[in-house]
């Protein structure tokens, strides 16, 4: 297992609230759904897991809040942050045929669980790429988080149909494309980054 695609899990939590169909920490069906396919995790979730899953995603979002708005010292203190509150437990690990490989903390609550690995693998992610590729799409009406791509380093949307959306919307306004961030970041912007592509 690479730890670095624990990294996934922040993101897919983070970006919980921003799917069609609504939030999916409302109810722990919708917690259910989010962790579906990830055996790992480990057991059911029950009503008491939604608070500290939000509080995670809260956390997490701020994060890549912090690396969009062109502070990476104050990303990178939020997240070890998350590391101290959350540490990991390795284990090794040689399943299904697998090479011995590592897991981190397969036993405790869900919570816990998807915490340690979540800030982990993030840590390792940013370890290896750049703090810099943390960001939040800067289109208004999306704000997913998502990892820019290695060697992207001014890209602001989470994908073409947002850079898209964003250009005939400003074209509709007859205004220029200008930078600016997500409206749902918890802290006023400083230091925006500017946009270095059209
Ligand atoms: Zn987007």
């Amino acid at each position: 297992m690479d730890l670095a695609s624990y990294a996934d899990l922040a993101i897919i939590l983070v970006n919980s609230d921003h799917r069609a169909g609504g939030d999916r920490l409302r109810d722990v069906n919708g917690l259910r759904e989010l962790l579906a396919g990830r055996p790992h995790l480990g057991g059911r979730p029950r009503p008491h897991d939604l608070d500290a899953m939000r509080q995670l995603r809260a956390q997490l979002r701020a994060v890549f809040a912090a690396s969009a708005r062109g502070e990476p010292e104050l990303a990178a203190d939020l997240l070890n942050e998350l590391l101290i509150q959350h540490p990991v437990h390795p284990q090794l690990s040689a399943h299904d045929g697998q090479d011995w490989h590592l897991h981190l903390n397969d036993s405790g609550a869900i919570p816990d669980v998807f915490a340690a690995r979540a800030a982990m693998g993030l840590a390792v992610r940013v370890a290896e790429q750049g703090i810099d590729r943390l960001r939040l799409c800067a289109a208004e009406t999306c704000g997913r988080a998502f990892l820019a791509a290695p060697g992207e380093r001014s890209g602001r949307y989470c994908s073409a149909e947002c850079a898209a959306r964003r250009t005939s919307a400003a074209a509709a306004a007859g205004v220029p494309p200008r930078p600016r961030v997500s409206a749902d970041l918890d802290t006023p912007p400083r230091g925006i980054t500017p946009a270095h592509r059209p």
